[in-house]
């Protein structure tokens, strides 16, 4: 038997005791799920003779057919396995950082979480008022990320790049100001007052995808 079979066979029982274990409870079978996700970033993370392949000489339209044929067949695959609509109860605020994936930071795909991305994890007045909107919704906590190395902050606090991205580093100033004055819109604040909404400040450590939980803010206002 070569070593080759012995690993697929290893990884075959490992994946046939865990679902097994499975039957055990619903905690079990979400953590086996979550397992057997895992698995499979492990096979593709470390993938590098497929597709988007680093070399500088890929061109943009070589990237884009690669885009639409993983559309295609992940499309193709959700539609031989549909998935379940939830009522999401939760919504994040990330940074459009690539190294922060929210199921992962969550551990979790049944998308339960709304997720905002925004350059920098600045809630501009529309993302304010789509935060606002998911609240009206049912959404009872709210979780306003930040993040370690992120490039945004990194421009904001370098003055060649402040004069480079003027927008951006606009934006950046006012992140502060932002979460304020989304605190203290009246809906969002009546629902924190009703004990019927939290909103929390994380710092996402990029590398671990650990959450660092900061002091609230429920007073800025
Ligand atoms: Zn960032």
């Amino acid at each position: 038997m070569t070593k080759k079979i012995g690993c697929a066979l290893g990884v075959g029982a490992l994946i046939v005791a865990l679902l097994l274990a499975s039957l055990l409870s619903p905690r079990v079978e979400f953590m086996v799920g979550g397992a057997l996700v895992n698995l499979g970033y492990r096979l593709q993370d470390q993938l590098i003779r497929f597709d988007f392949e680093h070399d500088e000489t890929i061109t943009p339209e070589q990237i884009w057919t690669e885009l639409e044929r993983h559309n295609e067949l992940a499309a193709g695959v959700r539609g031989l396995f549909p998935r379940t609509t939830r009522h999401p109860v939760a919504a994040i605020l990330a940074c459009m950082d690539a190294r922060i994936d929210t199921s992962e930071l969550m551990g979790d795909t049944r998308r339960y979480y709304y997720v905002v991305r925004t350059a920098g994890s600045v809630l501009s007045p529309a993302e304010q008022e789509m935060l606002e909107l998911a609240v009206l919704n049912g959404v009872k906590i709210i979780l306003l990320t930040t993040h370690t190395d992120c490039a945004a902050e990194a421009a904001a606090a370098d003055p060649e790049m402040r004069e480079k991205f003027p927008a951006l580093i606009a934006l950046m100033d006012e992140r502060e100001r932002r979460v304020e004055e989304f605190m203290a819109r009246p809906t969002i604040r009546d629902a924190i007052a009703a004990g019927k909404l939290q909103v929390k400040h994380a710092r996402i450590d990029t590398r671990t995808d650990r959450l660092v939980v900061e002091p609230a803010h429920e007073d800025a206002h």
